[in-house]
């Protein structure tokens, strides 16, 4: 199959060179020409585990290759892929589908032929018609069909999820289509992996109620956590106890600093502008929407709180992107936590493994070249990111370097009893807080 792929970003890139490597020919289009340069040169622009290696072992191969120019890529193609960016629209929170309708725009004066237009960035439900209606409005004579097939990997494990994913949903109307749709994913589907063919609607609002659903166990955890430390319970062994229970299962049920990335803010505030206009409100979503923003305030404040004031004082913030192995910065809870504390007279100095380059415009702190630098000479730390690197850290090092021993770890990667052995207060979510044992 032929396939192009308009958006080269986080799935763009990544379903490119997955479906290449499935032994399909993949041209990538995107409108930044530094990013088509950059992989044209070799360099990968985002920072995605084992990424590099498929594009460079396709690229090589001759199936996978990248243009600025849409009208090159989608005249020779049988199926063309909508994976632009679909964030918040400023001010009310719907879906801005304004890439998604420029690019619809442009494939539908480009294409020639029968060609299989699917959106697999993330849209609301009714969009895929939407797009028919524009690509119509062009083109009355077009030969297409408009399916929907919304994408369900995580950054960080992209190119994994990708190659193994739990499921393949794919909304369309025609069997034309199915049967292209089919050969694309054929390989996924010999490795038994269940594609679930549905409606278009369907298919939409199946992206939107999963995001949300996972959004909506962080946020319980959450609320579980703060029961926990209230009542002396240790919200681990509770999260783990809930999830051993198959019905539940133990994903998404570690409690933290609250949901950010480009995904679960955007997508649950989308859905319920959905609900809201379809006249079918849904509450357990505007609780968790609420509940979440409120969470990154009161994490902000149990900082504060464990650092008894932070006027005048000195803080490492340890971890800044919004998960560990990505470089996305984006919803992070780190945008709402760090200027709370920056508010609060504190200076706060950070580090993270791969987010520097984001950090350094979103955020106006000191960022250090390692962990150990953002630590020397700070009045205490906090852990908001959970990068394996931190969870090693040379404890006598990290005492001796701080002014005082506490660490205040919002994604509980330390075992109380560790920490207050190396003589730490250390200060976690759903735990007690401990007091140096020595
Ligand atoms: P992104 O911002 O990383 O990438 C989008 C790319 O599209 C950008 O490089 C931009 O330059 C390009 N673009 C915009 N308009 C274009 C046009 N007309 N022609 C060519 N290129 C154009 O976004 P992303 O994180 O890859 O997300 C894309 C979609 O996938 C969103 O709808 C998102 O909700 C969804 N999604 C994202 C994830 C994730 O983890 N990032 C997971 C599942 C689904």
């Amino acid at each position: 199959m032929r396939i192009a792929m308009i958006g080269t970003g986080y799935v763009g890139l990544v379903s490119a060179a997955c479906f290449s490597e499935f032994g399909h020919e993949v041209i990538c289009v995107d409108k930044d020409l530094g990013k088509i340069d950059a992989l044209k040169s070799g360099m990968i622009p985002i920072f995605e585990p084992g990424l590099d290696e498929v594009v460079s072992a396709n690229v090589r191969a001759g199936r996978l290759s990248f243009t600025t120019d849409l009208s090159k890529a989608v005249p020779t193609a049988d199926a063309v892929f909508i994976a632009v960016g679909t964030p918040s629209r400023r001010g009310d929170g719907h879906a801005d589908l304004s890439f998604v309708f420029a690019a619809a725009k442009e494939i539908a004066q480009a294409m020639d032929g029968y060609t299989v237009v699917v959106t697999k960035s993330t849209v609301p439900v009714g969009t895929g018609r939407e797009v028919e209606k524009i690509i119509r409005a062009q083109r009355s004579n077009a030969e297409c069909d408009v399916v929907s097939n919304p994408e369900f990997l995580r950054e960080g494990s992209a190119v994994e999820d990708f190659r193994r994913p739990d499921r393949v949903v794919v909304g369309c109307e025609t069997e034309r289509a199915r049967e292209v749709l089919t050969e694309i994913y054929r390989p996924l589907y010999l490795n038994e992996t269940p594609i679930l063919f549905t409606s278009r609607e369907s298919s939409e609002l199946i992206k939107y109620a999963a995001n949300a659903f996972l959004a909506k166990k962080i946020t319980f955890i959450n609320e579980m956590a703060n029961i926990c430390e209230k009542v002396g319970a240790d919200v681990q062994d509770v999260a783990r106890g809930m999830g051993l229970d198959g019905r539940i299962g133990g994903k998404f049920l570690h409690a933290g600093p609250g949901f950010g990335g480009s995904c679960f803010p955007k997508d649950t505030l989308a859905l319920l502008k959905t609900s809201q206009e379809v006249g079918a409100p849904t509450r357990i979503v505007e609780s968790v929407v609420a509940v979440n923003d409120q969470r990154k305030i009161d994490m902000a404040e149990k900082i504060e709180a464990a650092f008894g004031g932070v006027s005048g004082k000195t803080i490492a913030v340890l971890g800044l992107t919004f998960k560990p192995n990505t470089d996305d910065m984006r919803d992070a809870p780190s945008l709402v936590i760090i200027p709370y504390l920056q508010s609060k007279g504190a200076r706060v100095r950070g580090y993270d493994p791969e987010g520097e380059r984001e950090a350094r415009n979103l955020l106006n702190i000191e960022i250090c070249k390692d962990a150990y630098s953002a630590l020397d000479g700070a009045d205490g730390f906090v852990i908001l990111t959970e990068w394996n690197e931190f969870r090693a850290l040379d404890l006598d090092r990290v005492k001796k370097l701080l002014k005082a021993p506490l660490l205040v770890d919002l994604r509980n990667i330390y075992r109380a009893a560790t920490m207050s052995a190396a003589g730490f207060v250390y200060v976690s979510v759903g735990r007690a807080t401990q007091k140096p044992g020595k």
